[in-house]
């Protein structure tokens, strides 16, 4: 699946993909969204950023495009339940842009807000239903919504549903719903409870997942900077002043993050271009151009803009912000070593970060090499963005457990009491392999390299050039 237009939508909808900068399905949308055109029940795994909002969005709107009929008063024909407010606004706001060129009524109900105005704007009938379950179930008592003409169902974060205590809520929802409909169901685990609940649900689902990040990180030279936030952008010029990189690809969390990073580089000298959803096709294609014909060294990129980034060469891969989901790790350095080239990958670290360190460490089933680069305890910091703050853990990943680190192991600190292959100082530690997790993340764990890490090689680190007793060595 190469774009948008092999998956058959309605014209309205890939002019409003066009606007949105999107070029190529992600592949839970390229799985999900012909069996949902063909009227399948689904069955998600996917985490958010994986774009499964639309993988589900787009088949709706097409869906509800075609039929062409109005919903009854105080009805609706698509109903998505979301855990959260916040998530239910962010669906909305993405129905919205997607089906910007249709005519269809969109309207969100959850808790926290005035009752009467969502009473009324249900009251003349939706096609679209955003809602939090606890909410929906009071206008339901109160006979200001019926559920009797869903045609079709989506159950969005089914995990986190649970956990929040929405399974009765779910199931009495469930009751009133027309038998006759599609179910649509997203989790990003799959909990023997969720499967319980899927599987009352849906109807012969069709069963998606991404497919486990999979890379030969052994080619990879991996490289872990422990350094504060407020910091990260100084060292990262150091890094590229001591040293002369050629393709380097830095992923930020955030569109702005990327935004205040190239700044940061321009100011200093370093020429570099972002990409990501906010630029114009014309910047992006501009900035890709540059990085392509090797006029620009050094591109920016958020997780999902780099997806459509087919360059070769890619020497370097830098994570100014650690991806709080693991398999994006193993995604983003994969843009280097490849076709046989090795490839160096080097991810900054700030405390807050540590527990999506060790995600990725259980992940790839590796210990990385650190170096150590923060002031000391009370030096003073540069301000910075809240932008550039780091992510925080998904739900799920904050009540996991994780395994455990080797020797004494402090989450969220930079505290000296790290596990074995953390450095407190800035010499760079040799990992070594670390015991298989014993829960959580494991079963959906990729089979990467058995061989030799990598990491533990002697051959040192290096971008062309180092200084004298730079850090960046790893030997
Ligand atoms: P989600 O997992 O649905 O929360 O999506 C994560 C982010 O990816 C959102 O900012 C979406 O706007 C963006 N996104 C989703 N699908 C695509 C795509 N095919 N191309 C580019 N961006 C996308």
């Amino acid at each position: 699946m190469t774009n948008f237009a092999d998956l058959n939508l309605a014209a309205p909808i890939l002019r409003a993909l066009t606007e949105e900068n999107y070029t190529v399905p992600t592949p839970i949308q390229a799985q999900a969204i012909p069996y949902a055109l063909a009227g399948r029940d689904i069955l998600g795994l996917a985490q958010t950023g994986t774009g499964k909002t639309a993988a589900f969005a787009l088949p709706i709107l097409h869906r509800l495009a075609d039929a062409g009929r109005k919903p009854d008063a105080k009805t609706c024909r698509a109903l998505i339940l979301s855990p959260t407010r916040e998530l239910a606004s962010q669906i909305a706001d993405s129905f919205r842009a997607y089906g910007r060129h249709q005519h269809l009524s969109i309207a969100t109900v959850f808790g926290g807000v005035s009752f009467r105005p969502q009473a009324e704007r249900i009251g003349r009938g939706v096609d679209i239903l955003v809602a939090t379950p606890g909410r929906l179930i009071d206008h339901l008592d109160q006979g200001t919504l019926r559920l009797d003409k869903v045609e079709i169902l989506v159950l969005d974060e089914a995990d986190q549903m649970l956990d929040m205590g929405f399974v009765h809520a779910i199931r009495r929802i469930a009751k009133v719903l027309p038998k006759q409909r599609q179910s649509l169901f997203f989790s990003a685990t799959m909990p023997r409870a969720i499967g319980q609940l899927a599987g009352e649900l849906l109807h012969e689902p069709a069963e998606v997942s991404i497919t486990p990040a999979s890379t030969t990180v052994k080619a990879i030279d991996q490289q872990v900077i422990f350094v504060e936030t407020p910091r990260k952008r100084q060292v990262l010029v150091d890094l590229l002043r001591e040293t002369t990189p050629g393709r380097t690809l830095i992923f930020t969390r955030t569109k702005h993050g990327a935004n205040h990073v190239v700044d940061h580089l321009e100011a200093n000298g370093i020429p570099a271009g972002a990409i990501h959803g906010n630029k114009s096709q014309g910047q992006r294609e501009k900035a890709l151009a540059g990085f392509r014909d090797g006029s620009m060294k050094v591109l920016v990129a958020t997780d999902i803009a780099a997806r459509g980034i087919d360059v070769d060469g890619v020497t370097h891969v830098i994570n100014f912000d650690l991806p709080n989901i693991a398999e994006s790790y193993v995604h983003r350095i994969g843009r280097t070593a490849r076709a046989g080239a090795s490839g160096i990958a080097i991810s900054f670290c700030d405390g807050e970060e540590r527990p999506f360190l060790r995600s990725i460490e259980a992940l790839i089933r590796e210990r990385i090499a650190t170096t150590d680069r923060r002031l000391p305890p009370g030096s003073p910091m540069p301000r910075m963005a809240a932008s550039e703050r780091p992510a925080q853990p998904h739900a799920q990943d904050r009540n996991k457990r994780r395994p455990p680190l080797r020797g004494p192991a402090k989450a969220n600190d930079f505290g000296r009491a790290e596990g074995a292959g953390a450095s407190a100082g800035p010499r760079a530690h040799a990992p070594g392999k670390r015991p298989q997790p014993a829960g959580g993340r494991s079963a959906s764990a990729p089979h990467v390299s058995n061989g030799p890490a990598v990491i533990a090689s002697t051959k040192p680190v290096r971008f062309n050039r180092q200084k004298p007793g730079s850090s960046f060595s790893k030997s």
